[in-house]
This record gives C-alpha cells, sequence and structure tokens, in this order.
C-alpha cells in the first residue's frame, strides 16, 4: 500500500507528461518559392564560371510560427534552400515583419546549387562576377529578403492551436570528409575513423485531429551531393527530403535545417540519382521517428540572441598581402581587397565581430541552438558534453554565413575548414585557437538552467 503523499506524488508523475501532451501551442506554417527567374551565378563551388542552366528543383523557404501574441509575443524560424543567409537579411527580415531579431532564426540548408547572394563567401571565384552578374544577384538578394518576410508573415497568419511532439532518429549517409595522415590534413576523402553526427532530430506540429502540420528535421551534413559541374538549381539532398516528407505527409510542410556538419559530405556523391536517394532515406527516418513515441512538448518559453567576437589568429602583414596580390585566383582578390583597405586607413579586424549564437527553450523539454555559419561536428560533440544531450538540438548554418567555424582540434590539423576556406569568405586569416570554448561558453549562457550537466563544465 502507499501512504497518500505517495499515491498523490505518482498521481502528480503521472499527469505531468499527459497535461504536456494536452497544452495546444499557436502554430503556423508556410512555404514560399525562392527560385530565381532566370540564370543567375550559383554559389559553393569556386569552380563554376558561368550562370546556372536551368531548374532542376525549385527552391523553397519554409517557416513555422510558434506562440501567441501575448507575452513575449511568437517566435518563427525559416529554412531556406540556399548556402547561407547574411546577418544583414535576418534584421531585415525581422524588421519588416516586426519581430525581436532574438525571435527569428533563419536556417540555411547549404545547397551548392542555389544562388549566390550579396554579402556571402564574397571571394569564392577568381575573377569577380560581371557587373551584369552582381547585379542579378544583387536583386535576388534583395528579393530573397522580401519573400522571406513574406513566409515569416504567412505562417503568423496562419497559426492556429496545434501540438508540439519531438523525437531523434538517425540517418547514415553522413561521413567526415576530412582525410588525415598522422594527425594532419591530406585532404578531401572520406575518413571513416573521424566524428559524425548522424541524428536525426525531428520535430512535429499536428492539429488536434492528428493531421500533421509541420515537420522540421536537422541533419548534420552538407548539401553536396552535387558537384561544381553541376551548374542547375537545384535543393540537392535537403530538397529531396523536403519533396518526400511533404509526399508522405500530405498537408504537411518540411522543413530541413542543417547540424554541424561542416566537416562531413554525403557519401556517396557527384550524381542527381544520388542527390534523390540521400533525400529518400532522409524522409524513411523522419517518418520512422513520426510512427514512434515522441515527446510532447510545451510552449516556447525563452528565445535569446546573444554575440560574442572570435579572434582571429596572427593578421598577415601588409608585406605578406602584397606578396600574394598578383595571384590569379581567389586568394590575389582577397589580398587586392586586404591592401585596399589598409589603403583607405582601415583595420583589418582582428577577431570576426559579432557573432550570433540563439538559444530558443520549450520549457524544460528542449533547448534548440542555432550556430552561425559552417561548424564543424566537434560543436554538437562539445556541447552535449556540458549540456543535457538528451533534450539538446543543434542547428548550424544559422542567422549569418561569416565563414567556417573550425575546433581546437581542427585548428591542430589545419586544412579546407581551417585555412583555405577562410579566402573565400573574405576572412582574414584562421582563427585562433580558444574560438571553440568562446562558442560554447556563449551557448551555455543563454541555456536555461535545467539544460547544464549536473556536475558538468569539465572540458
Ligand atoms: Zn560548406
Amino acid at each position: 500500500m502507499c501512504s497518500p503523499s505517495i499515491v498523490l506524488t505518482l498521481l502528480a508523475l503521472a499527469a505531468a507528461p499527459s497535461a504536456t501532451a494536452a497544452a495546444e501551442v499557436p502554430v503556423g506554417v508556410a512555404r514560399v518559392d525562392v527560385t530565381p527567374d532566370g540564370p543567375i551565378r550559383l554559389t559553393g563551388y569556386g569552380n563554376r564560371q558561368t550562370e546556372s542552366d536551368g531548374v532542376v528543383q525549385p527552391l523553397w523557404a519554409k517557416a513555422l510560427a510558434v506562440g501567441g501574441d501575448e507575452g513575449d509575443g511568437p517566435a518563427v524560424l525559416i529554412t531556406v534552400d540556399n548556402l547561407g543567409i547574411p546577418d544583414a537579411m535576418g534584421a531585415r527580415v525581422a524588421e519588416a515583419v516586426g519581430l525581436p531579431r532574438d525571435r527569428l532564426a533563419i536556417c540555411a540548408s547549404h545547397t551548392h546549387s542555389a544562388p549566390m547572394l550579396a554579402g556571402v563567401a564574397p571571394f569564392i571565384f577568381a575573377e569577380e562576377p560581371t557587373p551584369e552578374q552582381q547585379s542579378r544577384i544583387d536583386r535576388y538578394t534583395d528579393a530573397l529578403a522580401d519573400l522571406l518576410a513574406d513566409a515569416a508573415r504567412a505562417a503568423l497568419a496562419d497559426r492556429r492551436p496545434a501540438r508540439l511532439a519531438w523525437g531523434v532518429g538517425s540517418a547514415g549517409f553522413a561521413a567526415n570528409r576530412r582525410v588525415l595522415k598522422d594527425g594532419v590534413w591530406t585532404g578531401f576523402g572520406v575518413n571513416p575513423d573521424g566524428p559524425v553526427d548522424h541524428s536525426l532530430p525531428v520535430l512535429s506540429a499536428t492539429d488536434p485531429d492528428g493531421s500533421t502540420r509541420a515537420i522540421l528535421a536537422s541533419y548534420a551534413c552538407h548539401c553536396t551531393t552535387l558537384g561544381g559541374d553541376f551548374n542547375q538549381i537545384c535543393g540537392d539532398w535537403a530538397g529531396y527530403a523536403q519533396e518526400r516528407i511533404e509526399r508522405d505527409h500530405p498537408g504537411a510542410v518540411s522543413l530541413i535545417a542543417i547540424g554541424c556538419g561542416a566537416d562531413a559530405n554525403p557519401e556517396p556523391r557527384g550524381q542527381l540519382s544520388q542527390a534523390k536517394d540521400h533525400g529518400l532515406a532522409l524522409a524513411h527516418a523522419v517518418s520512422k521517428v513520426l510512427e514512434g513515441p515522441m515527446t510532447p512538448i510545451g510552449p516556447l518559453t525563452q528565445a535569446r540572441l546573444t554575440r560574442v567576437d572570435l579572434p582571429f589568429a596572427e593578421l598577415p602583414s601588409r608585406g605578406d598581402w602584397k606578396a600574394k596580390a598578383g595571384l590569379a585566383n581567389q586568394e590575389g582578390r582577397r589580398a587586392r581587397a586586404m591592401l585596399a583597405r589598409l589603403d583607405r586607413g582601415e583595420e583589418i579586424p582582428t577577431a570576426l565581430k559579432d557573432y550570433p549564437v540563439q538559444v530558443w527553450a520549450f520549457g524544460d523539454d528542449l533547448a534548440m541552438v542555432f550556430l552561425a555559419g559552417e561548424v564543424v561536428v566537434d560543436y554538437a560533440i562539445h556541447l552535449r558534453r556540458e549540456a543535457d544531450a538528451d533534450r539538446l538540438w543543434i542547428n548550424a548554418y544559422s542567422n549569418d554565413a561569416p565563414c567556417y567555424i573550425a575546433s581546437d582540434r581542427l585548428l591542430g590539423e589545419g586544412g579546407y575548414e581551417v585555412d583555405s576556406s577562410m579566402i573565400y569568405y573574405g576572412q582574414p586569416t584562421r582563427f585562433a585557437h580558444g574560438v571553440e570554448d568562446r562558442v560554447v561558453d556563449a551557448v551555455l549562457g543563454l541555456l536555461p538552467e535545467a539544460f547544464r550537466r549536473q556536475g558538468g563544465g569539465t572540458r
């Protein structure tokens, strides 16, 4: 026999999950076609020299609005088929929609077969785009900001009661792409011993009648099944995953975000059929999560965004830039741009300024982290060590696209994600050691206490 107090405790415990399950939250979803209306330079690969050659798959912006107008108001998460969205566009969309910046999250799929945007990876090509090409890039950048705002507004207008739930599955096509010899980077390939994150968090929004309205999933893998010889507009695996998920769940809008997959490539890669296969595999893995037991979650209770400076290693000197300025490649372009800055009396920044870090919490049930740029897998591993991994969802490629965000381990190994990629993004040099802790500390500073590991904090 139980004492009355124990019975009450048990009843309270039993009631807690069902009370959460019954909680309905205003949710709205929308999708907006963001396919450009003509040829345009695609970004992601530096070897492409011409504008795009047709559309294999339309590009989408999807928006998920959560929360009513009371209290802190609603928040909107946007996913978009593009390499990366610049910080300035997020600010513009938030202002256009009337959302505080910390209540808007924009996650790019990192497809390498979508238009170049002004302000993202400006030195990806050895030669500047022609003025005509640049004007089409600028026009698309401008139009995309308006379309993202349209998507957000449509999702806000669509809000009606729904139930939120989440679960974690897995998909296996992401492979660590950094090949090492004696702990030093030697090139791209498949490194079966390298860390990779195969987890697949999935959030669903369901009508009280049980029909699914939104399915958000995040997977830590480059959206690079298609290579630089492919110059057509396409969402790559993330686009095919969305298409398939929406076909499998009629009436639902599928949103795909990307985790800390900057050092992971889809495997195999190179063919359009493989992009479709990966999309199908992801859609099946998502369905499996939706069919299994999912954890009901309550409303969004916290949305905060902070900014942190990430120091660079020692900057090259004017002499170093001069020595590179004659190169007829991306490195030469960057060197000439740096010299021009110095000639104007400007300083080369010693840190990446105002790197945005965002955390949304759904009560004590789920914390969703949004990191900017191309974040490598070590950040997910590190964050899961410091916080409660079972209630943590980590998105990268969010809110800004400043460059790769290398970890301490990668800084020791060197290679593309550490050094040469910084050229394409127009950053002056690699990061200094310690950047990883700064980013992780910024996340921990935003995470509600309930998500901190008991006795955690060791690195
Ligand atoms: Zn990338």
